[in-house]
């Protein structure tokens, strides 16, 4: 199994207090790297931090919402008058169901605020240091949505689609600083994200949407978060230094295999 050395590494994390960016910032922490994780959610990101710590790694929870500018300009202030910031992850993000008619223009607004200018506010945030230091990661967590039609998802596919685009344009302005930039678009991950939204969409249904949904990967079941962290930890270590502006499917076969 690789490992990967991220000993005194800088790494920002959004949305790290629970499923994927949880995985990730365990991940991230237990191969050496000090982990910043941005998060709403402050009680369960401590826990998560609290692990870490027990475990020997070492994290430190900002609590914010990564749509207030003024929050992310000021934590990343923070951060980089101490340290560099050799990666940055965003994770964070929220999901909506429902086709165009079944959505509102609140739903669309809020989707926007945190899946996009959420992804906007932190990498304009660490651009400049990482511009000064002539080096930089930045990781996006799109999704299989930015590329496929994925039913009754309008809100959350024009976010995501809005996220591998992000990708491409830092990629491309940002060469020639030696910033690498790349998305990871997983298919469906088993998350609380998951849990909730089956929950909040399919009372009374949860078993059998859990099965629908495990079925949509032609492997037959969701990713686990684990298996979304593995990939961004290679995809940030210098042993992916050739690699930028790509987006990388983590799907079952979701996109390829699903005829
Ligand atoms: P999750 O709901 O388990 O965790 C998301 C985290 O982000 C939470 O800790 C939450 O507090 C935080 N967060 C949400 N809004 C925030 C805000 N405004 N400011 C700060 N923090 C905020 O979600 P997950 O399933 O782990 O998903 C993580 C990312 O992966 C999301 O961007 C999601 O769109 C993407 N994704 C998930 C799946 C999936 O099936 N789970 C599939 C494809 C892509």
């Amino acid at each position: 199994m690789a490992s990967y050395n991220y000993k005194d590494k800088t790494v920002i994390i959004t949305g790290g207090g629970s499923g994927i960016g949880e995985a990730l910032s365990k991940k991230f922490a237990s191969s050496g790297a000090n982990v910043h994780i941005l998060d709403f959610q402050a009680k369960k990101t401590q826990e998560v931090v609290d692990e870490i710590l027990q475990n020997g790694g070492w994290a430190q929870v900002h609590q914010c919402d990564v749509s207030d500018q003024n929050q992310i300009k000021e934590i990343v202030a923070k951060i980089t008058s101490k340290s560099p910031v050799d990666v940055l992850i965003n994770n964070a993000g929220i999901a909506h169901v429902g086709n165009i008619e079944a959505t509102t223009e609140s739903d669309l607004d809020k989707l926007y605020q945190v899946n996009i200018k959420g992804v906007y506010n932190c990498i304009y945030a660490c651009i400049p240091k990482m511009k000064e230091q002539g080096a930089g990661i930045i990781l996006n967590m799109a999704s299989i949505a930015s590329t496929v039609g994925i039913s009754d998802r309008f809100a959350y596919s024009m976010t995501k689609g809005a996220v591998l685009t992000m990708t491409y344009s830092i990629a491309k302005d940002y060469l020639d600083y030696g910033i690498r930039c790349n998305s990871i678009s997983p298919a469906r991950v088993h998350t609380p994200f998951v849990d909730n939204f089956i929950a909040k969409n399919y009372p009374g249904q949860e078993k059998e949407m859990f099965e629908k949904l495990s079925k949509t990967q032609p492997i037959g079941r969701m990713a686990k978060p684990d298996e979304v962290a593995a990939l961004a930890l290679y995809l940030c270590s210098d042993e992916a230094s050739f690699i930028t502006g790509t987006d990388f499917p983590i799907d079952g076969g979701f996109i390829k295999l699903n005829g």
